[in-house]
């Protein structure tokens, strides 16, 4: 991904050096591939840390105080800045393009935990997007774990397709499709309701993939392949846990790598927002 010297986004809300608290630490590769679950589901803050404790054996916990920001620290929020701002502006013109204004949303990075208009979300749920608010919530220690466990250039996409995936949620929240979603949920047996969850979910990673699409010149060989792969590992839609917050299903599933990596694929093929037609397809 080139990001560097490229125009960075001013809707960050870095609150790295002020917040704290418990931090999942250790992981291994088994807690990785959940937490990316999680985060590819991205919206809805979950309770994983038992999960990931139980299935770790040694896994730990610390508690963190706030510390200043390294170098390191401050280029990755450099480069979280410049996917935001790509967002912005891909959106913006998408939007225009069909009448209609996008507004942007806030992206908040802190560290340990943090309070949300959907409750409160440790770094353990992944980053997700707070309709309740129009922010995307991240904890970068995750993705320092994910360059670590997955390699630097994959684990650089990773996160900009990550991010996609939660503004493809904004831009739901915009268009009304997750209201709706929800309200078709009520009534609905477990089944039903998650088949509507699955749907929202592929049509963000559908949007992920469509603004991909529109940033292709910034793309380093081998950036989709990467992002399709950690789709393809982590796709596996049986997951299921009891939510933080208080407005999220209390279960919910994502979809199969196949259908992620279907969806994606699309949306960066055509870059037409009108083909994330996933709800047609329950
Ligand atoms: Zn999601």
């Amino acid at each position: 991904m080139k990001w560097q010297g490229r125009r960075q986004s001013d809707n960050v809300e870095d609150r790295r050096s002020i917040s704290g608290g418990k931090v999942a630490v250790g992981g291994g590769i088994i807690g990785i591939i959940i937490l990316l679950v999680n985060v590819f589901g991205g919206e809805n803050a979950q309770l994983i840390t038992p999960v990931l404790e139980q299935l770790q054996g040694g896994g730990q916990t610390q508690t963190e105080a706030a510390t200043p920001l390294s170098k390191e620290d401050e280029e990755m929020g450099q480069f979280v800045k410049v996917i935001l701002a790509d967002n912005e502006d891909i959106w913006g013109k998408i939007f225009t393009e069909h009448g209609m204004t996008y507004k942007n949303p806030k992206l908040v990075l802190f560290r340990g935990s943090v309070q949300t208009s959907c409750g409160g979300a440790s770094s353990a749920s992944g980053p997700f997007y707070c309709p309740a608010d129009q922010k995307v919530y991240m904890d970068l220690g995750f993705f320092e774990e994910l360059k670590t466990k997955f390699g630097a250039k994959g684990g650089d996409f990773a996160i900009a397709y990550v991010i996609a995936h939660e503004i493809g949620h904004h831009v739901q929240t915009l268009l009304g499709t997750s209201a709706k979603m929800h309200r078709e949920q009520e009534g609905k047996s477990q089944a039903d309701a998650n088949k509507l969850s699955v749907a929202l979910e592929l049509q963000a990673d559908f949007y992920a993939g469509v603004w991909a699409h529109y940033n292709q010149e910034n793309l380093d060989e081998g950036d989709i392949e990467e992002a399709l792969s950690a789709a393809n590992a982590v796709g596996d839609d049986a997951i299921q846990s009891k939510m933080q917050g208080q407005i999220v299903p209390d279960s919910f599933t994502h979809g199969t790598s196949e259908q992620r990596m279907y969806w994606f694929k699309k949306g960066f093929k055509s870059g037409d927002i009108k083909q994330g037609t996933t709800f047609d397809e329950i």
